[in-house]
Protein backbone atom coordinates (compact mmCIF):
# COMPACT_ATOMS: atom_id res chain seq x y z
CA UNK A 1 0.00 0.00 0.00
CA UNK A 2 1.93 3.32 -1.10
CA UNK A 3 0.71 6.54 0.00
CA UNK A 4 -0.47 8.94 -2.99
CA UNK A 5 -0.51 12.56 -1.35
CA UNK A 6 -3.60 14.81 -2.28
CA UNK A 7 -2.70 18.39 -4.09
CA UNK A 8 -2.88 20.64 -1.21
CA UNK A 9 -2.06 24.46 -1.49
CA UNK A 10 0.98 24.08 0.53
CA UNK A 11 3.04 21.40 -1.03
CA UNK A 12 4.44 18.64 0.98
CA UNK A 13 8.06 19.52 1.54
CA UNK A 14 10.52 18.43 4.39
CA UNK A 15 11.18 21.15 6.70
CA UNK A 16 8.48 22.76 5.46
CA UNK A 17 4.91 24.06 7.47
CA UNK A 18 2.08 22.45 5.62
CA UNK A 19 -1.11 23.85 7.40
CA UNK A 20 -2.97 26.27 5.43
CA UNK A 21 -6.16 27.60 7.29
CA UNK A 22 -8.37 28.56 4.56
CA UNK A 23 -7.52 25.77 3.07
CA UNK A 24 -8.85 23.63 6.35
CA UNK A 25 -11.80 25.66 6.48
CA UNK A 26 -12.96 25.38 3.07
CA UNK A 27 -12.98 21.33 3.32
CA UNK A 28 -14.94 21.93 6.50
CA UNK A 29 -17.54 24.79 4.38
CA UNK A 30 -17.67 23.04 1.12
CA UNK A 31 -18.69 19.52 2.20
CA UNK A 32 -22.23 18.81 2.69
CA UNK A 33 -22.82 15.41 3.88
CA UNK A 34 -25.45 13.04 2.41
CA UNK A 35 -26.52 9.94 3.64
CA UNK A 36 -24.72 8.00 0.69
CA UNK A 37 -21.69 10.16 1.04
CA UNK A 38 -21.53 9.22 4.91
CA UNK A 39 -21.64 5.41 3.70
CA UNK A 40 -19.31 5.75 1.09
CA UNK A 41 -16.61 6.94 3.76
CA UNK A 42 -17.24 4.41 6.11
CA UNK A 43 -17.11 1.83 3.54
CA UNK A 44 -13.46 3.20 1.88
CA UNK A 45 -12.37 3.20 5.41
CA UNK A 46 -13.77 -0.19 6.72
CA UNK A 47 -11.85 -1.21 2.70
CA UNK A 48 -8.44 -0.21 4.59
CA UNK A 49 -8.10 2.83 2.06
CA UNK A 50 -6.78 5.62 3.76
CA UNK A 51 -9.11 8.69 4.12
CA UNK A 52 -8.84 12.29 2.14
CA UNK A 53 -9.42 15.75 3.92
CA UNK A 54 -12.80 15.98 1.56
CA UNK A 55 -13.83 12.70 3.03
CA UNK A 56 -13.17 13.49 6.59
CA UNK A 57 -14.61 16.51 6.49
CA UNK A 58 -17.62 14.71 5.31
CA UNK A 59 -17.53 12.99 8.69
CA UNK A 60 -16.93 16.19 11.32
CA UNK A 61 -19.80 18.04 9.52
CA UNK A 62 -22.38 14.99 10.43
CA UNK A 63 -24.85 16.26 12.58
CA UNK A 64 -27.79 13.46 12.48
CA UNK A 65 -27.85 11.13 15.13
CA UNK A 66 -28.71 8.39 13.31
CA UNK A 67 -25.48 8.40 10.86
CA UNK A 68 -23.45 9.64 13.82
CA UNK A 69 -24.49 6.51 14.81
CA UNK A 70 -23.06 4.81 12.00
CA UNK A 71 -20.12 6.48 11.98
CA UNK A 72 -19.33 4.75 15.30
CA UNK A 73 -20.35 1.37 14.53
CA UNK A 74 -17.97 1.88 11.36
CA UNK A 75 -14.99 2.69 13.66
CA UNK A 76 -16.03 -0.12 16.12
CA UNK A 77 -16.19 -2.23 13.13
CA UNK A 78 -12.65 -1.34 12.03
CA UNK A 79 -11.11 -1.40 15.46
CA UNK A 80 -12.70 -5.22 15.63
CA UNK A 81 -11.83 -6.10 12.18
CA UNK A 82 -8.15 -5.03 12.21
CA UNK A 83 -6.84 -4.61 15.71
CA UNK A 84 -9.20 -6.96 17.61
CA UNK A 85 -9.39 -6.79 21.68
CA UNK A 86 -5.73 -5.38 23.07
CA UNK A 87 -5.39 -2.64 25.04
CA UNK A 88 -1.87 -1.50 25.67
CA UNK A 89 -0.89 0.20 29.20
CA UNK A 90 1.21 2.68 30.28
CA UNK A 91 2.20 5.37 32.73
CA UNK A 92 3.47 8.97 32.57
CA UNK A 93 6.12 10.07 34.77
CA UNK A 94 6.34 13.21 35.40
CA UNK A 95 10.34 14.22 35.63
CA UNK A 96 10.44 18.57 36.00
CA UNK A 97 7.85 21.10 35.99
CA UNK A 98 10.14 24.24 35.68
CA UNK A 99 8.93 26.52 32.50
CA UNK A 100 9.61 28.92 30.06
CA UNK A 101 7.19 29.07 28.38
CA UNK A 102 3.60 31.16 28.70
CA UNK A 103 0.84 28.51 27.68
CA UNK A 104 -2.16 30.03 29.03
CA UNK A 105 -4.22 26.61 29.57
CA UNK A 106 -1.44 24.90 31.70
CA UNK A 107 -0.76 24.87 35.38
CA UNK A 108 3.18 24.66 34.96
CA UNK A 109 3.28 28.35 32.68
CA UNK A 110 5.79 30.44 33.86
CA UNK A 111 3.79 33.12 35.08
CA UNK A 112 2.15 31.16 37.83
CA UNK A 113 4.49 31.75 40.19
CA UNK A 114 2.59 29.72 43.11
CA UNK A 115 3.51 26.55 41.67
CA UNK A 116 6.00 24.17 43.27
CA UNK A 117 8.66 23.86 41.02
CA UNK A 118 10.71 20.02 41.09
CA UNK A 119 12.54 18.05 39.07
CA UNK A 120 13.06 15.06 40.22
CA UNK A 121 16.62 13.89 41.70
CA UNK A 122 18.06 10.90 40.59
CA UNK A 123 17.57 9.07 43.64
CA UNK A 124 13.62 10.21 43.20
CA UNK A 125 13.58 9.22 40.17
CA UNK A 126 15.35 5.82 40.68
CA UNK A 127 12.30 5.36 43.86
CA UNK A 128 9.56 6.43 41.38
CA UNK A 129 10.31 4.02 38.41
CA UNK A 130 10.36 1.15 41.45
CA UNK A 131 7.18 2.08 42.47
CA UNK A 132 5.86 1.60 39.46
CA UNK A 133 7.66 -1.52 38.57
CA UNK A 134 6.48 -2.77 41.88
CA UNK A 135 2.58 -2.59 40.48
CA UNK A 136 3.54 -3.99 37.04
CA UNK A 137 4.37 -1.27 34.28
CA UNK A 138 7.00 -1.74 31.92
CA UNK A 139 5.92 1.04 29.61
CA UNK A 140 6.60 4.78 30.31
CA UNK A 141 6.43 8.04 29.06
CA UNK A 142 8.47 10.73 30.38
CA UNK A 143 6.70 14.42 30.95
CA UNK A 144 8.92 17.34 31.37
CA UNK A 145 7.99 21.00 30.89
CA UNK A 146 10.25 23.56 28.81
CA UNK A 147 13.60 24.66 30.40
CA UNK A 148 17.20 24.91 30.14
CA UNK A 149 17.75 22.27 32.57
CA UNK A 150 16.29 19.49 30.79
CA UNK A 151 18.43 19.45 27.69
CA UNK A 152 18.53 16.94 25.20
CA UNK A 153 21.66 15.68 27.22
CA UNK A 154 19.60 15.56 30.35
CA UNK A 155 16.61 13.64 28.73
CA UNK A 156 18.69 10.99 27.10
CA UNK A 157 20.44 10.38 30.94
CA UNK A 158 16.79 10.23 32.78
CA UNK A 159 15.74 7.90 29.72
CA UNK A 160 19.16 5.29 29.99
CA UNK A 161 18.41 4.96 33.94
CA UNK A 162 14.72 4.27 33.54
CA UNK A 163 16.18 1.21 31.72
CA UNK A 164 18.56 0.25 34.14
CA UNK A 165 16.31 0.28 37.05
CA UNK A 166 15.46 -3.42 37.65
CA UNK A 167 13.23 -4.48 40.51
CA UNK A 168 12.85 -8.22 41.17
CA UNK A 169 11.60 -9.20 38.33
CA UNK A 170 10.07 -5.77 37.60
CA UNK A 171 11.86 -3.77 34.68
CA UNK A 172 11.04 -0.79 32.22
CA UNK A 173 11.20 -2.17 28.25
CA UNK A 174 9.83 0.81 26.50
CA UNK A 175 10.72 4.68 27.42
CA UNK A 176 8.49 7.01 25.44
CA UNK A 177 9.10 11.15 26.09
CA UNK A 178 6.63 14.08 25.86
CA UNK A 179 8.93 16.95 26.24
CA UNK A 180 9.66 20.30 24.11
CA UNK A 181 10.74 19.90 20.26
CA UNK A 182 14.48 19.42 19.91
CA UNK A 183 16.96 20.35 17.41
CA UNK A 184 17.77 17.44 14.65
CA UNK A 185 21.38 16.84 17.32
CA UNK A 186 18.96 16.98 20.26
CA UNK A 187 16.64 14.15 18.84
CA UNK A 188 19.62 12.20 17.42
CA UNK A 189 21.21 12.14 20.93
CA UNK A 190 17.07 10.60 22.82
CA UNK A 191 17.62 8.66 19.78
CA UNK A 192 20.79 7.03 20.86
CA UNK A 193 19.58 6.43 24.38
CA UNK A 194 16.99 4.31 23.38
CA UNK A 195 13.38 5.77 23.45
CA UNK A 196 10.38 4.64 22.19
CA UNK A 197 8.27 7.44 20.48
CA UNK A 198 8.72 11.07 20.94
CA UNK A 199 5.19 13.32 21.34
CA UNK A 200 5.35 16.72 20.56
CA UNK A 201 1.69 18.18 20.67
CA UNK A 202 0.79 20.84 18.06
CA UNK A 203 -2.04 22.09 20.86
CA UNK A 204 -3.56 23.96 18.40
CA UNK A 205 -3.19 24.17 14.55
CA UNK A 206 -5.05 26.72 13.54
CA UNK A 207 -2.10 29.98 13.42
CA UNK A 208 -4.27 32.77 15.31
CA UNK A 209 -5.20 30.84 18.44
CA UNK A 210 -2.18 29.71 18.62
CA UNK A 211 -0.15 33.10 19.02
CA UNK A 212 -3.13 33.42 21.59
CA UNK A 213 -2.70 30.97 23.59
CA UNK A 214 1.40 31.04 23.17
CA UNK A 215 2.46 34.62 23.53
CA UNK A 216 5.99 33.80 25.13
CA UNK A 217 8.52 31.54 25.38
CA UNK A 218 10.16 29.55 23.07
CA UNK A 219 6.62 27.82 22.38
CA UNK A 220 5.36 31.08 20.77
CA UNK A 221 6.78 30.11 17.72
CA UNK A 222 3.74 28.20 15.79
CA UNK A 223 6.22 27.04 12.56
CA UNK A 224 9.04 25.80 14.69
CA UNK A 225 6.84 23.54 16.63
CA UNK A 226 4.77 22.65 13.41
CA UNK A 227 7.63 21.17 12.07
CA UNK A 228 9.70 19.63 14.70
CA UNK A 229 8.91 16.08 14.13
CA UNK A 230 10.28 16.83 10.65
CA UNK A 231 13.01 17.54 12.41
CA UNK A 232 12.84 14.19 14.32
CA UNK A 233 12.55 12.49 11.35
CA UNK A 234 15.75 14.12 10.07
CA UNK A 235 17.48 12.83 12.79
CA UNK A 236 16.60 9.55 11.96
CA UNK A 237 14.00 9.42 14.47
CA UNK A 238 11.09 8.04 12.93
CA UNK A 239 8.77 6.93 15.67
CA UNK A 240 6.57 10.17 16.55
CA UNK A 241 3.46 10.95 18.17
CA UNK A 242 0.98 13.84 16.88
CA UNK A 243 -1.29 15.43 19.02
CA UNK A 244 -3.90 18.05 19.37
CA UNK A 245 -5.56 19.63 22.91
CA UNK A 246 -8.99 19.69 22.02
CA UNK A 247 -11.20 22.38 23.61
CA UNK A 248 -8.27 25.01 22.43
CA UNK A 249 -9.98 25.79 18.70
CA UNK A 250 -13.00 24.31 16.81
CA UNK A 251 -12.91 20.83 16.82
CA UNK A 252 -13.33 19.75 13.27
CA UNK A 253 -10.45 22.12 12.49
CA UNK A 254 -8.04 19.83 14.55
CA UNK A 255 -9.17 17.13 13.35
CA UNK A 256 -8.57 18.15 9.72
CA UNK A 257 -5.19 19.38 10.41
CA UNK A 258 -3.98 16.34 12.30
CA UNK A 259 -4.82 13.85 9.34
CA UNK A 260 -2.79 16.53 7.62
CA UNK A 261 0.07 16.27 9.60
CA UNK A 262 -0.05 12.73 9.21
CA UNK A 263 -0.01 12.87 5.31
CA UNK A 264 2.58 15.43 5.67
CA UNK A 265 4.85 12.79 7.63
CA UNK A 266 4.24 9.97 4.97
CA UNK A 267 4.38 12.04 1.82
CA UNK A 268 7.99 13.63 3.22
CA UNK A 269 9.24 10.45 4.84
CA UNK A 270 7.05 7.43 3.78
CA UNK A 271 5.87 7.32 7.70
CA UNK A 272 3.35 8.42 9.66
CA UNK A 273 3.09 9.25 13.20
CA UNK A 274 3.06 6.20 15.22
CA UNK A 275 0.34 7.66 17.50
CA UNK A 276 -2.49 10.33 17.81
CA UNK A 277 -3.44 11.62 21.20
CA UNK A 278 -6.59 13.94 21.54
CA UNK A 279 -6.27 15.01 25.19
CA UNK A 280 -9.26 16.96 25.85
CA UNK A 281 -8.68 20.72 27.92
CA UNK A 282 -9.21 21.11 31.37
CA UNK A 283 -9.78 23.81 33.55
CA UNK A 284 -6.65 24.99 35.09
CA UNK A 285 -5.17 28.04 37.42
CA UNK A 286 -6.44 31.23 36.28
CA UNK A 287 -7.59 29.67 33.12
CA UNK A 288 -11.59 28.66 31.67
CA UNK A 289 -12.14 26.75 28.64
CA UNK A 290 -13.51 28.71 26.61
CA UNK A 291 -17.08 27.99 25.77
CA UNK A 292 -17.23 28.47 22.44
CA UNK A 293 -14.76 25.46 21.67
CA UNK A 294 -15.39 23.47 24.90
CA UNK A 295 -15.81 19.99 23.51
CA UNK A 296 -18.73 17.99 24.48
CA UNK A 297 -18.85 14.25 26.31
CA UNK A 298 -20.88 13.34 22.67
CA UNK A 299 -18.46 15.68 20.76
CA UNK A 300 -15.31 13.86 22.06
CA UNK A 301 -17.03 10.02 21.00
CA UNK A 302 -17.44 11.39 18.00
CA UNK A 303 -13.78 12.93 17.27
CA UNK A 304 -12.58 9.49 18.31
CA UNK A 305 -14.64 7.30 16.15
CA UNK A 306 -13.52 9.84 13.13
CA UNK A 307 -10.03 9.54 13.65
CA UNK A 308 -9.86 6.12 13.65
CA UNK A 309 -11.62 5.78 10.57
CA UNK A 310 -9.93 8.52 8.60
CA UNK A 311 -5.71 7.13 10.36
CA UNK A 312 -6.97 3.63 10.61
CA UNK A 313 -2.88 2.50 10.78
CA UNK A 314 -2.08 4.99 13.54
CA UNK A 315 -1.83 4.31 17.51
CA UNK A 316 -4.64 6.17 19.35
CA UNK A 317 -3.72 7.50 23.07
CA UNK A 318 -6.16 7.89 25.39
CA UNK A 319 -5.39 9.34 28.98
CA UNK A 320 -6.68 9.67 32.26
CA UNK A 321 -7.53 13.13 31.79
CA UNK A 322 -10.95 11.03 31.00
CA UNK A 323 -12.85 9.76 33.67
CA UNK A 324 -13.81 6.11 33.91
CA UNK A 325 -17.25 6.63 32.46
CA UNK A 326 -15.51 8.24 28.80
CA UNK A 327 -12.71 5.95 28.49
CA UNK A 328 -15.16 2.91 28.82
CA UNK A 329 -17.13 4.42 25.90
CA UNK A 330 -14.41 5.72 23.47
CA UNK A 331 -12.41 2.51 24.05
CA UNK A 332 -14.38 0.50 21.94
CA UNK A 333 -14.02 3.38 18.93
CA UNK A 334 -10.40 2.15 18.56
CA UNK A 335 -7.94 3.31 21.02
CA UNK A 336 -4.99 1.36 21.51
CA UNK A 337 -2.98 2.49 23.98
CA UNK A 338 -4.66 3.66 27.60
CA UNK A 339 -2.56 4.95 30.94
CA UNK A 340 -3.80 3.04 33.69
CA UNK A 341 -2.70 3.80 37.55
CA UNK A 342 -1.94 7.70 36.78
CA UNK A 343 -0.30 10.07 39.39
CA UNK A 344 1.07 13.33 37.56
CA UNK A 345 2.07 15.22 40.78
CA UNK A 346 5.74 15.42 41.06
CA UNK A 347 7.44 12.25 42.71
CA UNK A 348 3.80 10.81 43.70
CA UNK A 349 4.32 7.06 42.81
CA UNK A 350 7.14 6.78 45.12
CA UNK A 351 5.53 9.05 48.00
CA UNK A 352 2.30 7.27 47.66
CA UNK A 353 3.81 4.05 48.52
CA UNK A 354 5.20 5.71 51.80
CA UNK A 355 2.12 7.82 52.85
CA UNK A 356 -1.21 6.25 50.60
CA UNK A 357 -2.60 9.89 50.67
CA UNK A 358 -1.23 12.01 47.67
CA UNK A 359 -4.35 10.91 45.60
CA UNK A 360 -6.33 14.07 47.07
CA UNK A 361 -3.60 16.59 45.74
CA UNK A 362 -4.39 15.46 42.11
CA UNK A 363 -6.98 17.45 40.62
CA UNK A 364 -5.96 17.42 36.76
CA UNK A 365 -6.66 13.43 36.26
CA UNK A 366 -10.38 12.43 35.95
CA UNK A 367 -9.58 8.95 36.21
CA UNK A 368 -7.41 7.60 39.05
CA UNK A 369 -8.28 3.63 39.39
CA UNK A 370 -4.98 2.03 40.46
CA UNK A 371 -3.41 -0.16 37.40
CA UNK A 372 -4.89 -3.24 38.29
CA UNK A 373 -8.85 -1.86 38.79
CA UNK A 374 -7.81 -0.94 35.00
CA UNK A 375 -6.96 -4.32 34.01
CA UNK A 376 -9.65 -6.25 36.44
CA UNK A 377 -12.25 -3.73 34.42
CA UNK A 378 -10.71 -4.52 31.06
CA UNK A 379 -10.76 -8.33 31.44
CA UNK A 380 -14.89 -7.72 32.67
CA UNK A 381 -15.11 -5.95 29.30
CA UNK A 382 -13.43 -8.94 27.71
CA UNK A 383 -10.40 -6.55 26.43
CA UNK A 384 -6.68 -8.18 26.33
CA UNK A 385 -4.68 -5.76 28.06
CA UNK A 386 -0.88 -5.93 27.06
CA UNK A 387 2.87 -4.61 27.81
CA UNK A 388 4.11 -5.67 24.91
CA UNK A 389 6.76 -4.23 23.63
CA UNK A 390 8.23 -6.66 21.55
CA UNK A 391 8.24 -4.56 17.97
CA UNK A 392 10.48 -1.52 19.24
CA UNK A 393 13.03 -4.33 20.78
CA UNK A 394 13.50 -6.32 17.82
CA UNK A 395 13.86 -3.51 15.50
CA UNK A 396 10.29 -4.25 13.94
CA UNK A 397 9.25 -0.38 12.98
CA UNK A 398 5.87 0.70 11.79
CA UNK A 399 3.66 -1.85 13.74
CA UNK A 400 1.07 -0.34 13.89
CA UNK A 401 1.43 -0.15 9.94
CA UNK A 402 2.10 -3.84 9.68
CA UNK A 403 -0.86 -4.92 12.33
CA UNK A 404 -2.61 -2.98 9.80
CA UNK A 405 -1.65 -4.36 5.52
CA UNK A 406 0.08 -7.05 6.96
CA UNK A 407 -2.24 -10.16 6.54
CA UNK A 408 -2.34 -12.72 10.09
CA UNK A 409 0.32 -10.32 11.76
CA UNK A 410 -1.59 -9.65 15.06
CA UNK A 411 -2.81 -13.09 15.14
CA UNK A 412 1.13 -14.29 14.94
CA UNK A 413 2.80 -11.49 17.12
CA UNK A 414 0.43 -9.18 18.88
CA UNK A 415 -1.97 -11.42 20.26
CA UNK A 416 0.56 -14.16 21.40
CA UNK A 417 2.89 -11.35 22.60
CA UNK A 418 -0.38 -9.52 24.47
CA UNK A 419 -1.06 -13.19 26.60
CA UNK A 420 2.46 -13.50 27.40
CA UNK A 421 2.65 -9.58 28.93
CA UNK A 422 -0.75 -9.86 30.71
CA UNK A 423 0.85 -13.36 32.09
CA UNK A 424 3.97 -11.94 33.79
CA UNK A 425 1.70 -9.32 34.98
CA UNK A 426 -0.28 -12.46 36.64
CA UNK A 427 2.30 -14.00 38.19
CA UNK A 428 3.99 -11.20 39.12
CA UNK A 429 1.98 -8.78 40.70
CA UNK A 430 -1.70 -9.35 40.56
CA UNK A 431 -4.49 -9.62 43.50
CA UNK A 432 -5.99 -13.38 43.61
CA UNK A 433 -9.37 -11.99 41.65
CA UNK A 434 -7.86 -10.41 38.73
CA UNK A 435 -5.49 -13.62 38.49
CA UNK A 436 -8.18 -15.85 37.90
CA UNK A 437 -10.09 -13.66 35.45
CA UNK A 438 -7.09 -13.07 33.42
CA UNK A 439 -6.04 -16.57 33.22
CA UNK A 440 -9.74 -17.11 31.86
CA UNK A 441 -8.98 -14.69 29.36
CA UNK A 442 -6.11 -16.03 28.41
CA UNK A 443 -7.50 -19.42 27.67
CA UNK A 444 -10.04 -17.78 25.43
CA UNK A 445 -7.83 -15.74 23.44
CA UNK A 446 -5.34 -18.84 22.77
CA UNK A 447 -8.28 -21.03 21.45
CA UNK A 448 -8.98 -18.15 18.93
CA UNK A 449 -5.35 -17.73 17.39
CA UNK A 450 -5.76 -19.36 14.16
CA UNK A 451 -2.58 -21.31 14.03
CA UNK A 452 -1.94 -24.40 15.79
CA UNK A 453 1.64 -23.84 15.60
CA UNK A 454 1.10 -20.72 17.31
CA UNK A 455 -0.62 -21.46 20.10
CA UNK A 456 1.18 -24.73 21.08
CA UNK A 457 4.29 -22.10 20.90
CA UNK A 458 1.95 -19.66 23.13
CA UNK A 459 1.47 -23.09 25.30
CA UNK A 460 5.13 -23.24 25.71
CA UNK A 461 6.51 -20.02 26.74
CA UNK A 462 3.14 -19.80 29.73
CA UNK A 463 4.64 -22.73 30.83
CA UNK A 464 7.94 -21.79 31.11
CA UNK A 465 7.02 -18.67 32.52
CA UNK A 466 4.78 -20.44 35.21
CA UNK A 467 8.81 -22.13 35.98
CA UNK A 468 9.93 -18.92 36.35
CA UNK A 469 11.47 -17.38 32.83
CA UNK A 470 10.54 -14.06 32.31
CA UNK A 471 10.45 -11.53 28.67
CA UNK A 472 9.33 -14.34 26.56
CA UNK A 473 8.32 -13.24 23.10
CA UNK A 474 7.53 -13.52 19.05
N1 LIG B 1 6.25 20.96 27.95
C1 LIG B 1 5.99 20.06 26.89
C2 LIG B 1 5.09 20.67 25.84
O1 LIG B 1 4.40 21.65 26.14
O2 LIG B 1 5.06 20.14 24.74
C3 LIG B 1 5.42 18.74 27.35
C4 LIG B 1 4.73 18.65 28.68
S1 LIG B 1 3.08 19.27 28.69
C5 LIG B 1 2.63 19.15 30.40
C6 LIG B 1 2.20 17.93 27.94
C7 LIG B 1 0.87 18.28 27.36
O3 LIG B 1 -0.06 18.56 28.39
C8 LIG B 1 0.81 19.50 26.50
O4 LIG B 1 1.32 19.25 25.21
C9 LIG B 1 -0.66 19.85 26.50
O5 LIG B 1 -1.32 19.30 25.38
C10 LIG B 1 -1.18 19.15 27.78
N2 LIG B 1 -1.85 20.11 28.68
C11 LIG B 1 -1.37 21.25 29.17
N3 LIG B 1 -2.32 21.92 29.88
C12 LIG B 1 -3.44 21.15 29.84
C13 LIG B 1 -4.77 21.29 30.38
N4 LIG B 1 -5.14 22.36 31.09
N5 LIG B 1 -5.67 20.31 30.12
C14 LIG B 1 -5.31 19.22 29.41
N6 LIG B 1 -4.08 19.02 28.89
C15 LIG B 1 -3.15 19.98 29.10
FE1 LIG C 1 2.88 23.59 30.21
FE2 LIG C 1 4.41 22.50 28.25
FE3 LIG C 1 3.36 24.98 28.05
FE4 LIG C 1 5.29 24.54 29.78
S1 LIG C 1 5.43 24.33 27.56
S2 LIG C 1 3.49 25.76 30.14
S3 LIG C 1 4.78 22.44 30.46
S4 LIG C 1 2.24 23.02 28.13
Amino acid sequence: MKFVPEKYSIADEPMKPFIDPDEIWQFISNTKPSEQEIKRVIAKSLNKQRLNLHDVAVLVNTTDENQIEKIKRGARQLKEKVYGNRIVLFAPLYVGNYCCNDCKYCGFKASNKNAKRRTLNNKELIENIEALEDNGQKRLILVFGEHSKYSAGFIADVVKTAYKVKNGTGEIRRVNINAAPMNIEGFRKVKEAGIGTYQVFQETYHPEAYFWYHQKGNKADYGNRLISLDRAQEAGLDDVGIGALFGLYDWRFEVLALVRHANHLEACYNVGPHTISFPRLQDALNFKVDERYRVSDEEFARIVAILRLAVPYTGMILTAREPEHIRKEVLQYGCSQIDAGTKIELGAYAEAKRTQEIDKEQFLINDSRSLDEVISELLDENYLPSFCTACYRLGRTGEHFMEFSVPGFIKRYCTPNAILTLAEYLLDYAPEGTATKGWNVIEKNIEELNEERIKNQTREKLCLMKEGKRDLYF
